[in-house]
């Protein structure tokens, strides 16, 4: 089994591509992100262990997370690999994943700092099916309504404010920004150009992985 890792800051579009990505590598996507946010709705003692963390805008432990990532890829439709959305974001992750899978590809979008704060107090989803949108750059094709569901009813993240943006940049660039160099030896690291439109991002990322 060979999973794929995007990997990036916060908001540099990982979901976004991962979300029209996975219908044509066939591999589930895998957000801890969105994994968390679950476990903190739902009142589990992982959302317990991770709440203040999310909200702070700090890393949440490493054995906190590897623990979600072993549980999540026991489930049956994890078995040919997965596509990852911001996991691993430590040394020791990626170190406990190399030992439970293989990654062929590591997908580095690259976004400057500058942009992030526009695109994350931006972003909003579609509560039905968590499509990520953007109030500017990406919005729904008809006004308030999903592309993909009849619902019309959105999410917006209590952590997508400027200042916890603030404090996840800083935890990206101390602790998972050295990642990229770890699987750049590797000889696994694709660097693409995020600032552009979704679409070309997309057809680059697609060539990159063939
Ligand atoms: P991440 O998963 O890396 O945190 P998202 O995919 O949620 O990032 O994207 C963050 C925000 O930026 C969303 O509102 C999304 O619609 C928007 N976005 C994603 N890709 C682009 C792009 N290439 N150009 C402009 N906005 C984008
Ligand atoms: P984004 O890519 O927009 O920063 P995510 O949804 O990936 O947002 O993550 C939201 C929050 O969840 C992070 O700020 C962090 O607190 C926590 N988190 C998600 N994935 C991880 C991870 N792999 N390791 C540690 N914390 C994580
Ligand atoms: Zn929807």
């Amino acid at each position: 089994m060979e999973s794929i890792v995007l990997f990036g800051p916060p908001g540099a579009g990982k979901g976004t591509q991962a979300q029209r990505i996975t219908e044509k590598t066939g591999l589930p996507q895998v957000s801890t992100g969105d994994m968390l946010r679950a476990a903190v709705a739902a009142g589990t003692q992982t959302g317990l262990e991770a709440k203040e963390y999310m909200d702070s805008g700090k890393l949440v432990p490493d054995g906190v997370i590897i623990k979600l990532i072993v549980d999540r890829l026991m489930e049956a439709d994890a078995k040919n690999g997965v596509m990852f959305d911001g996991f691993p974001r430590t040394i020791p992750q990626a170190e406990a994943l190399s030992k439970i899978t293989s990654v062929s590809h590591v997908i580095s979008i690259e976004v400057p700092d500058a942009k992030i704060v526009e695109r994350i107090c931006g972003r909003f989803t579609c509560k039905a099916c968590g499509f990520v949108y953007h109030e500017v750059f990406n919005p729904p094709r008809s006004v308030g309504k999903c592309d993909h569901c009849d619902i019309s009813e959105f999410n917006k993240r209590a952590d997508d404010n400027e200042e916890t943006v603030m404090s996840r940049l800083a935890a990206y660039h101390e602790q998972t920004s050295p990642l990229a160099e770890w699987y750049m030896s590797k000889g696994i690291l694709h660097a693409i150009d995020g600032d552009r439109d979704i679409d070309s991002i997309t057809q680059d990322i697609l060539k990159s992985l063939n």
